[in-house]
């Protein structure tokens, strides 16, 4: 199992850091969990291209998590030319209904997608790409799923628990998946102590979890549930017993030489496995010895 961290960023617009998403390659799949805006751009650094993906999961509907959802259907779907089949797509109420007003007849792109599937010329194109007419719009296999959901891929398995964020507003999810290589689990945007999550982290080999800002600065005991705050952070991966803590969705003023050490330094006063401060881009490796690498950024586009 193969983990591609896609965007480690906040809603704040960064060049440095896109927001939510990750990649996981078992097999043949490609997984990806959320994907905010420029996470798709990161994908294609990687060497990846929206045809490769074949699964998407979102932890909740807020925008820095799913603005690329759009980009990534569309691109799959254009340049798939009918010869891959649909996205499966896992996610919280009412993603359903979001899919339906992007891709439906009457939805945000429904006038494009009018076009291409009608006019002549992307009838041309579509054809040059091996595509046969009648061409079909997309339209994404989505499965709302919900905390205690389990999605058997095959050679993985995920299981759903729930998140500490901004309920009841938004539904908000923790990814955990299986495979024979081992175990990690993702957070979403998560804070406190969670016992959910902790349940649902439990001897993971990999856990990403939002490390948004150094704890003893939240505004709110609301803020600090919410939100990851790195001694939070630290105290639930301590309790989940995993091996490896990833600390990401970092605020840019937490980000800096000197307050990144110290925040990590004291983290492991509290979390005894591996710390990553973790980066767009950076690839964990789990199974066959476990190698971290980063994805050479792709100069063919
Ligand atoms: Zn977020």
């Amino acid at each position: 199992m193969k983990i591609t961290i896609l965007g480690s960023g906040t809603p704040a617009p960064s060049l440095k850091r896109a927001c939510s998403g990750y990649m996981i390659e078992i097999g043949n799949d490609v997984i990806v969990m959320d994907h905010g805006p420029d996470a798709h751009r990161r994908l294609l650094e990687s060497g990846k291209r929206a045809t490769d993906v074949t699964h998407a999961f979102f932890t909740h509907l807020h925008y820095d998590h799913f603005l690329d959802y759009g980009r990534l259907v569309l691109q799959r779907w254009d340049m798939g030319a009918d010869k891959i089949g649909e996205l499966d797509v896992y996610g919280p109420p009412p993603l359903a209904r979001i899919t339906e007003q992007l891709f439906g007849d009457d939805g945000v792109y429904g006038p494009d997608l009018a076009a291409r599937v009608g006019h002549r010329l992307s009838l041309d194109i579509f054809e040059l790409r091996g595509g046969e007419t009648p061409r079909r719009k997309p339209s994404p296999n989505v499965m709302e799923v919900a905390p205690g959901s389990v999605i058997e891929g095959g050679a993985w398995r995920v299981t759903v628990g729930e998140a500490s964020h901004v309920q009841p507003y938004l539904q908000c999810h923790v990814y955990r998946l299986d495979c024979a290589a081992g175990a990690m689990c993702y957070t979403g945007d998560s804070g406190g102590v969670s016992d959910a999550v902790i349940e649902t982290a439990k001897g993971c080999d990999v856990l990403i979890h939002m490390a948004h800002y150094e704890s003893g600065t939240e505004p709110s005991p609301e803020y600090r549930a919410g939100c990851g705050g790195h001694l939070d952070v630290a105290e639930v991966a301590r309790r989940a017993g995993v091996r490896t803590l990833v600390m990401s969705h970092v605020l840019e003023h937490i980000d800096r030489p000197g307050t990144r050490e110290r925040l990590i330094n004291e983290a492991a006063e509290i979390f005894k496995g591996e710390i990553i401060w973790a980066e767009d881009l950076l690839q964990i490796t789990v199974g066959d010895g476990g190698q971290r690498t980063r994805a050479q950024k792709s100069s063919e586009w």
